[in-house]
C-alpha cells in the first residue's frame, strides 16, 4: 500500500553537519544488555533497525577509555583496534541499509564504579558513587582533564575508523558531564567550576575537539537535559539550563535532547504518558538552528507528525517503540500503520540492562535474538506441510503461537473459553495505568482477523475429548495460569491451609471476576513485581482501606528492574495505602492478622477485614494432563497421534514476555529441525565465528 501523504513529512531528509539522515527517525542511543560482550548479537539487532526503515541507529553508551568502566552492567567500548573491528560490524549493517550509524561517547564520572578496569574513577568532585558502591571519585586536576579530552578525541577517531556517522558528546544521565554542567555538583574554584561560563567549558572543549577531529566526515552530537531538575512540574526548566543551551547552541551539528528525571524520562506507561518531555524540552528548538532530536514512546505517526510540525523536535527519537517494532518506520511508509507493534510502556527491555542480560521485549519476542537464533521480527519460516494446528488459549501465548502459525501459513484453530481474547492481559489491562498493556493483544488479534487460514472459537471451554475430537496434526495447549489463594510463595514455603475464611481471602483472579473485599483489606505481596501494587491502588479507587505488607524492604521490589519501583512506593504513600515492609503474613483469622518481621521473627497482630494474596500462580496444566492421558491411552489406535505441547504460563508461570516468547517460539520451530534442538549460539567475544 502507498504512505499516506500526510506523513511524508516524516520521510524527508535532515541534514546533520556533513551527513545526511534519510528519513526523521532516529533511533537514539539505548542499552541492551549486550555492549562489548555480544558484539555479534548486538550488530544484527542494530541492522534489523536499519532495514526497518530508522534513518539513524546509534549505539548504547560507549566508553572511551578503561578509566570509565561499568560492569556488571555491559556497556560499549571504544578502547581499541579490536573495539573498531567490533563496531564496524554495526556499522556495515547499519549503512547496508542506507541508514547513519551514532556512537555515544561516554564518561560515566560518579556514575561508575570502574569494578572491572580497577581504576580510579574520575570525577568533577570527590564524590560518592552515584550507583551506591561505597567509593569516591578522584577530583579530577588539570592534567586529568587533559587526559579526558585526549582520551575523547582518541575514541572520536577510532569512532570514525569504525565508521560512525555521528559521534556524540554525551553530557546528561547523571555521567562526568553533566556532573560538570551541574552547579549543585559543580563546586570547582578553578577555571571548570562556578560559573555558567566555566561549568560549561569542559563541554565546549569536547564538542570542538570532536569537531576538529572528524568533523569533516561526522556529525557532532551533544545529548544534554533540557532541564536540571530544580524546577517545578508548572516551570520544569530554571536555573541557568537555557542559558547554557543559548551558550552551546550552534556548536555541535545536532541537539539530542532529553530531561533531568530519568524515571520520567523512559516511565512505564502506568505513570509516564506518550510524548510527555515536551513541556520541558519544548523551548530549545528557539535557541538553535541545528536538528533538534527527543522521545517521548512516540508510536501513533500522528503525533510525529504534530512534534515535527509544531517545532517541538526535527527528528523522532525513539528508543521503545524501535525495540517493539524495528519496523515503525517501514510500516508508516508502506501505509501499514495498523501492522504497528506498539510498545506498551512495560519496560522489560531495560531489564536486560538492569540484570546485564541480553535486552527482550514483551511486545517483540525477537528482540536479542536476531543473531542468536536468527530470528527476524518480520520474516518466518513458511509451513513444511499442510499440517493444522489447534491452539487452546487466546492470552498472550495462544495469540502470538497462532498469530506466527498464521503467518507461517499454517491452517490454525484457535478455541479459547472465554467471550474475550487477551486472556491475562485483558484483565490485566483493566487495571489503573495499564491500559497501554492491551496492545499485546490488539496487535495479534488484529492480524490474526486478516488470516483467512486462522479460525477463531470464542466461548469454547474444551475438554480432551473435545481437542482430540478436532482431529489437528498438533495441539498447543496455553491455558494460562491462576492465583493461589493459599499463601504459598517465597515466604511460605508451603501452601497455608488455614489462612482465615475462604470467603475473607481472595486472590487478583477474584478481583478480575467482580469479586472484591470489603472493609479494611491487607494485600500481601510475595511476589514483589506489579500486580499487587497496581490491585492496591484499584481497591483504593474502589474506596477500600489497604494496608500493604511486604517480607521485602520496600514495595514492589522489582519494580526497581523496571524502574518503576520509586513511582510504585510514591504512588501508594501518595495514596494513603499504609504500608509494613520486612514482615511476613502468618496468620488471618478473618478480623485480624499476624505478622512477623522478616529480622527478628517478632509477631504483632493487625484489624483486618480481608486479605489479597499476590504470592504465587498455579499452572492451569489440567487440560494438557488430559490429553496426554487419551493419547497416551489411544496409543494403539490406527490415527497417528497428534503432537501435544503446553507453552506460556500453563507450562511455567512468568511475566506477558515470556509468554509471548513462548508462543513466538513454538510456532517458528513447529515442523523444523529447532524443536528438537535446545542448542543457541552463544556470542562471546573472541569466538570465531
Ligand atoms: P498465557 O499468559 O500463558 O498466554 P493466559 O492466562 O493469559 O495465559 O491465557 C490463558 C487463556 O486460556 C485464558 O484466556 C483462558 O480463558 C483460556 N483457557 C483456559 N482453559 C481453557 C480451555 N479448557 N479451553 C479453552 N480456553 C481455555
Ligand atoms: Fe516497550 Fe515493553 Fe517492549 Fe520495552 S519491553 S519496548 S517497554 S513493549
Amino acid at each position: 500500500m502507498a504512505r499516506d501523504p500526510r506523513y511524508d513529512i516524516l520521510f524527508e531528509p535532515v541534514r546533520i553537519g556533513p551527513v545526511t539522515a534519510p528519513n526523521r527517525f532516529y533511533q537514539v542511543p539505548h542499552c541492551n544488555g549486550m555492549g562489548f560482550l555480544r558484539p555479534r548479537m548486538l550488530a544484527a539487532m542494530r541492522g534489523v533497525k536499519a532495514e526497518g526503515g530508522w534513518g539513524v541507529v546509534c549505539t548504547e553508551y560507549c566508553s572511551i577509555h578503561p578509566s570509565t568502566d561499568d560492569l556488571p552492567q555491559p556497556y560499549a567500548s571504544m578502547w581499541n583496534q579490536a573495539d573498531i573491528k567490533t563496531h564496524a560490524m554495526m556499522t556495515e549493517k547499519v549503512h547496508e541499509f542506507g541508514a547513519l550509524a551514532g556512537v555515544e561517547l561516554w564518561a560515566g564520572g560518579a556514575g561508575a564504579a570502574n569494578l572491572m578496569t580497577r581504576e580510579v574513577a574520575l570525577g568533577v568532585a570527590s564524590m560518592p558513587n552515584l550507583k551506591g558502591s561505597p567509593l569516591q571519585t578522584r577530583a579530577m586536576d588539570r592534567k586529568d582533564i587533559r587526559n579526558l579530552r585526549r582520551w575523547h578525541k582518541a575514541a572520536a577517531l577510532r569512532a570514525r575508523d569504525a565508521g560512525f556517522d555521528i559521534v556524540y558528546v554525551y553530557a546528561t544521565h547523571f555521567y562526568l558531564l553533566s556532573q560538570f554542567l551541574s552547579p549543585q555538583h559543580n563546586q570547582r574554584t578553578d577555571e571548570y567550576g562556578g560559573s555558567l561560563e566555566n561549568r560549561v567549558r569542559l563541554v565546549r572543549e569536547l564538542i570542538e575537539e570532536t569537531k576538529d577531529a572528524v568533523g569533516d566526515k561526522c556529525a557532532v552530537a551533544v545529548r544534554m537535559s533540557a532541564d536540571d531538575g530544580t524546577g517545578t512540574p508548572e516551570q520544569p526548566v530554571s536555573s541557568d539550563r537555557r542559558e547554557m543551551f543559548e551558550m552551546l547552541a550552534e556548536l555541535p551539528d545536532l541537539w539530542d535532547v532529553n530531561i533531568h528525571n530519568y524515571e520520567h524520562e523512559m516511565g512505564v506507561s502506568r505513570f509516564v504518558p506518550e510524548g510527555s518531555l515536551e513541556k520541558t524540552m519544548q523551548y530549545v528548538k528557539s535557541v538553535t538552528s541545528k536538528p533538534v532530536v527527543s522521545v517521548g514512546r512516540f508510536t501513533s505517526p500522528d503525533t510525529m507528525v504534530s512534534q515535527i510540525r509544531r517545532g517541538i523536535m526535527d527528528f523522532i527519537g525513539a528508543a521503545r517503540p524501535s525495540i517493539a517494532d524495528p519496523f515503525l518506520p517501514r510500516k508508516i511508509d508502506e501505509g501499514r500503520v495498523d501492522e504497528i507493534r506498539e510498545c506498551i510502556g512495560c519496560n522489560i527491555c531495560y531489564t536486560g540492562d538492569s540484570l546485564s542480560v541480553p535486552i527482550r521485549c514483551t511486545q517483540n519476542p525477537t528482540m536479542g535474538e536476531e543473531w542468536r537464533r536468527g530470528w527476524h521480527p518480520e520474516r518466518i519460516e513458511p509451513k513444511s506441510n499442510d499440517d493444522t494446528v489447534l491452539v487452546i488459549g487466546a492470552g498472550p501465548a495462544g495469540l502470538e503461537a497462532t498469530r506466527a502459525l498464521g503467518q507461517r501459513g499454517y491452517q490454525v484453530m484457535l478455541a479459547e473459553a472465554s467471550t474475550v481474547l487477551g486472556g491475562r492481559v485483558s484483565e490485566e489491562c483493566q487495571l489503573p495505568g495499564l491500559a497501554e498493556w492491551g496492545r499485546v493483544r490488539d496487535y495479534r488479534v488484529h492480524l490474526i482477523q486478516t488470516m483467512p487460514n486462522v479460525d477463531v472459537f470464542l466461548d469454547n471451554h474444551l475438554n480432551a475429548a473435545d481437542a482430540l475430537s478436532i482431529g489437528a496434526e498438533h495441539i498447543v495447549v496455553a491455558t494460562g495460569s491462576k492465583w493461589r489463594a493459599d499463601g504459598y510463595g517465597r515466604y511460605h514455603k508451603k501452601p497455608c491451609l488455614d489462612l482465615g475464611p475462604a470467603e475473607q481471602v481472595f486472590t487478583p483472579n477474584d478481583f478480575f471476576m467482580g469479586r472484591v473485599p470489603q472493609g479494611k483489606t491487607l494485600v500481601f505481596d510475595d511476589d514483589h513485581y506489579y500486580m499487587a501494587s497496581v490491585l492496591a491502588e484499584a481497591l483504593v479507587e474502589q474506596g477500600v482501606e489497604v494496608c500493604f505488607v511486604t517480607p521485602e524492604n520496600m514495595v514492589s521490589a522489582w519494580g526497581i528492574m523496571t524502574d518503576e519501583q520509586y513511582q510504585t512506593q510514591q504512588r501508594l504513600i501518595q495514596l494513603g495505602v499504609e504500608i509494613i515492609t520486612a514482615h511476613g503474613l502468618d496468620e488471618f483469622d478473618g478480623s485480624k492478622a499476624r505478622l512477623s518481621c522478616v529480622y527478628t521473627a517478632k509477631t504483632y497482630e493487625i484489624e483486618a477485614d480481608a486479605i489479597v494474596l499476590v504470592t504465587a500462580r498455579t499452572p492451569e496444566d489440567g487440560l494438557y494432563k488430559e490429553i496426554a492421558g487419551e493419547i497416551k491411552t489411544q496409543a494403539s489406535g490406527s490415527d497417528p497421534a497428534p503432537t501435544l505441547n503446553k507453552i506460556g504460563d500453563c507450562d511455567a508461570p512468568a511475566i506477558i514476555a515470556a509468554a509471548v516468547y513462548a508462543g513466538h517460539r513454538y510456532a517458528r520451530e513447529l515442523g523444523t529441525d529447532m524443536a528438537q534442538s535446545d542448542v543457541v549460539r552463544q556470542d562471546k567475544l573472541f569466538d570465531p565465528d
